[in-house]
């Protein structure tokens, strides 16, 4: 078995879209340079921890991510508000097939307003 040690990350935009990001386990601290993120860290668990200005509701969210769980290939993550998605992690291929399917509903429903 080969080991990815790359994780996508899609976090939701002000402009409605998902913007896709493809990281190194190893680098996650590049994180912190993306707008939305307001602190992006490992715990000693494992876990991916991130607070998120929620492009929604306009608080800070929290969220702790298993990085290392085999069965759990996407995690999908809401505002507390709304329960909106804002947030997905995962293996590449799953992240991007979730925000296709995803970004093409929004433009659908963007055309029918
Ligand atoms: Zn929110």
């Amino acid at each position: 078995m080969i080991y990815d040690t790359k994780i996508s990350i899609a976090i939701k935009c002000d402009d409605g879209g998902y913007r896709l990001y493809r990281i190194s386990l190893f680098q996650l601290e590049a994180l912190n340079k993306i707008k939305l993120i307001k602190g992006a860290k490992i715990n000693k668990d494992k876990e991916l921890e991130i607070s998120i200005k929620c492009p929604i509701c306009d608080n800070l969210h929290f969220y702790k991510f298993k990085l290392f769980d085999e069965e759990e290939s996407i995690t999908i993550r809401g505002c507390v508000s709304s329960g909106s998605p804002i947030i997905i992690v995962g293996k590449d291929e799953l992240v991007n097939e979730y925000i296709s399917v995803n970004n093409s509903i929004e433009r659908y429903i963007y055309a029918m307003l």
